[in-house]
C-alpha cells in the first residue's frame, strides 16, 4: 500500500504541512471541516509552488507533481488509509482530543498520530486514545516551507519506535529534528517567548525606545530581526497566551506577562494582523 501522510487542519500550518510532504514525494490527504478553508488551502500551496518555481528552485514539473499527490477531504474517516496522521487543527484542547478520539477509532493501531501543537500537553492527546505509544508531537515552524527546524516531543508514553519513525520522516522532509520533553512551551517558545517578554519590560521601565532594542538585539546578538518586530509577527494575542501557559504550568514568577502587553492585547493591538502592535502598520 501507498504511503500516505494525512493532514488534519487545512490553516496556515496545515497547508505547509502538506506543500512540504506533497513536494518530497508523499501522498497526501488533506483534511478540513471547512470545504471553503480545504479550497483557500489547495490556491495557497498552488500559488506558493509557482513562486518557487518561477524562481528556479523547482521546475513546473515538480509542481504538477506536487499538486497531483494532495488530495482534499473533508472527513476524519476518510484519513483511514493513511499511514501516520499529522494533526495541525485549532489550538483548543477539546478539539484535539476530539480528533485523537475520532483517529484513533478510524485508523488500525499501528498508524502514528502526531500533532502539530504548540502548548497542549503530547501525554494529554495520547490519553484519549488506546495507542498513546503511537502518538507524538511534530512542532514544524512557521512559514513551515521555510523553516527548517521540527521539534520532537516525547509524551510521557511515546515509544522508541515512533520516535525514531518521525526523526526519519522529519530528515524525509528536509528537515532538521531536535527531541524535546514534554513540557510548556518545548523548547524554542521556553526561550523565545520569555525573551520577548523581557524586552516589553525593558521598553515599559523606559530603558529604551521600541526602535533601540530592535536595533540592539538585531546588531548586537546578530538576531535577524528585533523582538518588537518577531512579536508583531507572531501576533501579541499569541505571545501572550503562551507566556499564561508557561505561567500556568511552572507556576513561576518569572514568566509574568508584561503589564503593558496585556493593555495591548485587550485594546486589540495585536501586531500586523489587527494592522497595529508595536509598530504602526495601516
Ligand atoms: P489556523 O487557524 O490557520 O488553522 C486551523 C485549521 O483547523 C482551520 O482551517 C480550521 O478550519 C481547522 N479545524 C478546526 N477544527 C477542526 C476539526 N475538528 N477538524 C479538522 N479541522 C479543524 O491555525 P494554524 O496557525 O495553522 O495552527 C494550527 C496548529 O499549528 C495549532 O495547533 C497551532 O498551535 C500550531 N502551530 C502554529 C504556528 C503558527 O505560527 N501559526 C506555529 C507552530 C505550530
Amino acid at each position: 500500500m501507498a504511503f500516505i501522510i494525512g493532514v488534519v487542519g487545512a490553516g496556515q500550518m496545515g497547508s505547509g504541512i502538506a506543500y512540504v510532504c506533497a513536494l518530497n514525494g508523499f501522498k497526501v490527504e488533506l483534511q478540513d471541516i471547512s470545504s471553503e478553508q480545504l479550497e483557500k488551502s489547495l490556491a495557497t500551496i498552488e500559488s506558493n509552488l509557482k513562486k518557487q518555481s518561477k524562481k528556479g528552485t523547482i521546475s513546473d514539473e515538480q509542481v504538477k507533481e506536487a499538486l497531483g499527490r494532495i488530495n482534499r477531504v473533508n472527513k476524519l474517516d476518510e484519513l483511514k488509509d493513511a499511514s501516520i496522521i499529522i494533526e495541525a487543527a485549532t489550538e483548543k484542547e477539546d478539539i484535539k482530543i476530539d480528533i485523537f478520539r475520532k483517529l484513533d477509532e478510524v485508523t488500525s493501531d499501528e498508524v502514528i498520530l502526531a500533532s502539530n501543537t504548540s502548548s497542549i500537553s503530547i501525554t494529554k492527546i495520547a490519553a484519549a486514545t488506546s495507542r498513546p505509544s503511537k502518538v507524538i508531537g511534530m512542532h514544524f515552524m512557521n512559514p513551515v516551507p521555510v523553516m527548517k527546524l521540527v521539534e520532537v516531543i516525547r509524551g510521557l508514553a511515546t515509544s522508541d519506535e515512533t520516535y525514531q519513525f518521525v526523526v526519519e520522516l522529519a530528515k524525509k522532509l528536509g528537515k532538521e529534528p531536535v527531541l524535546s520533553k514534554d513540557y510548556a512551551g518545548f523548547i524554542v517558545n521556553r526561550i523565545l517567548i520569555p525573551m520577548i517578554n523581557e524586552a516589553i519590560f525593558t521598553y515599559y521601565e523606559g530603558i529604551g525606545t521600541i526602535e533601540d532594542i530592535d536595533k540592539a538585539m538585531k546588531l548586537g546578538t546578530n538576531q535577524p530581526m528585533g523582538p518588537f518586530t518577531l512579536a508583531d509577527f507572531i501576533g501579541l494575542d499569541t505571545v501572550l497566551y503562551i507566556l499564561e501557559i508557561l505561567y500556568n504550568e511552572f507556576k513561576d514568577p518569572k514568566y509574568r506577562p508584561c503589564p503593558l502587553l496585556y493593555k495591548m492585547v485587550s485594546a486589540g493591538y495585536f501586531g500586523r494582523k489587527s494592522g497595529k502592535g508595536f509598530y504602526n502598520y495601516e
